[in-house]
């Protein structure tokens, strides 16, 4: 048994002053969105190159406002991965429009844009990217395929802010970019999201979507010309993200770090001898928000993760796993999508996890998760 404390797979680190300023905001007679809102997305805005930012209360129904704005609906079809958090998905289904999923590049763990090609059809009209752990996919193919055939392209880009493709941020550059700040992000509001749109037109649309349709005019105009909901942002989490977000470039640093640091302790015969796979050594595109391993399957017939997770808890390190292949979830099996059709996504969703990695980890944690990775797999 380790005496050392329970390391966790994921934790957020909020500091001092963010406290405070959540105090602030509580004391100061004004709660759900006002001032801080409007500023967090000015200072979003301007990290994304001056592209206009709307925030809204998660990186859910950020996705779903950003289909409807792209006017995604009944009889459209829209590509994305199988590899993702099912909400990916669920938006697609939630603006009443077809999911068709695509299989992933085995190293990337991303989409395949070849097979996202293969994929279109004369319904197709949107295809929804994931950064699998920040990890981009290659921007310039991917927009070379949107534009020549005339599709949307919403990114998926929950997992990552602070990530680049070559020389600009993920979210700078592309069509409709959503990002969330639920509590396991690299930075977080508690919950919330938001979306860098392409102009102002899109940016007043996303504002009637996350409140009801309305548009205020005057001292007391009031119209509704679209069916909104309810999904704006409160000041409370604009404080929280506000404080978090003032770190994005030493958060970024700071993972950067600790996932060379992974790969200097796991050394280059890691793979070959313990048969599993490391993620792509890149330090410059991702912002490393997981760090992932791909299990290998274990010759005595028992489940690979499951076991692989309760003898690393036993050790003192928590693992999680990101995700379940969403096609083989009831929902979406129910809708004739079964085993075998996109065999790299199972293979890859039934043995992939994810290694401790958050803001407040030393060098130290992640010589421990890897002694005990090592330890773990030795054992099989
Ligand atoms: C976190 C996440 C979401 C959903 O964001 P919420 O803020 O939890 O609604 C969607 N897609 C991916 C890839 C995510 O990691």
């Amino acid at each position: 048994m380790s005496s050392l404390p329970f390391l966790p797979f994921s934790k957020p680190s909020i500091d001092e002053a963010t406290i405070a300023a959540v105090g602030d905001v509580l004391r100061s007679g004004w709660i759900t969105s006002g001032p801080k809102v409007q500023a967090f997305e000015a200072q979003l805005s301007e990290y994304f190159g001056g592209r206009p930012v709307r925030t809204f209360n998660s990186g859910t129904c950020t996705m779903e406002i950003a289909l409807r704005i792209a006017g995604i609906g009944p009889g459209d079809e829209v590509i994305t991965t199988p590899i993702s958090w099912v909400a990916t998905a669920n938006v697609i289904l939630e603006v009443g429009a077809t999911p068709v999923f695509a299989d992933i590049d085995p190293v990337t763990r991303n989409i395949d844009l070849a097979k996202v090609e293969a994929a279109i059809t004369a319904r197709t009209k949107a295809i929804i990217p994931v950064y699998l752990s920040g990890l981009p996919v290659d921007m310039d193919a991917l927009y070379a395929l949107a534009d020549k055939h005339h599709l949307r392209v919403v990114e998926d880009a929950a997992q990552a802010l602070g990530s680049n493709w070559q020389d600009q941020r993920i979210g700078a550059r592309g069509d409709l970019v959503s990002f969330s700040f639920q509590a396991n992000k690299n930075i977080t509001s508690s919950e919330g999201g938001c979306l860098v749109l392409n102009n102002e037109d899109e940016a007043r649309l996303a504002e009637k979507y996350r409140l009801q349709g309305v548009t205020r005019s005057g001292f007391d105009g009031l119209d509704v010309d679209v069916l909104g909901g309810k999904f704006n942002m409160t000041d409370i989490a604009a404080a929280i993200g506000l404080g978090q977000f003032a770190h994005i470039e030493a958060i970024t640093a700071h993972r950067r770090e600790l996932a060379k640091h992974y790969f200097a302790c796991f050394g280059p015969d890691f793979e070959a001898t313990y048969g599993a796979q490391l993620p792509v050594a890149d330090f410059t595109n991702t912002n490393w928000h997981l760090f992932q391993l791909v299990l290998p399957e274990r010759k005595d017939g028992q489940p690979a993760r499951a076991t692989f997770m309760k003898e690393m808890q036993a050790l003192g390190v928590g693992v999680g796993y990101h995700y379940p292949p969403i096609h083989l979830l009831s929902l979406y099996r129910a809708r004739g999508f079964t085993e075998g059709m996109l065999p790299i996504a199972e293979r890859v969703g039934r043995l992939i996890v994810s290694l401790p990695m958050f803001t407040a980890m030393t060098k130290a944690d992640v010589e421990r998760s890897v002694a005990a990775v090592k330890a773990v797999l030795n054992a099989v």
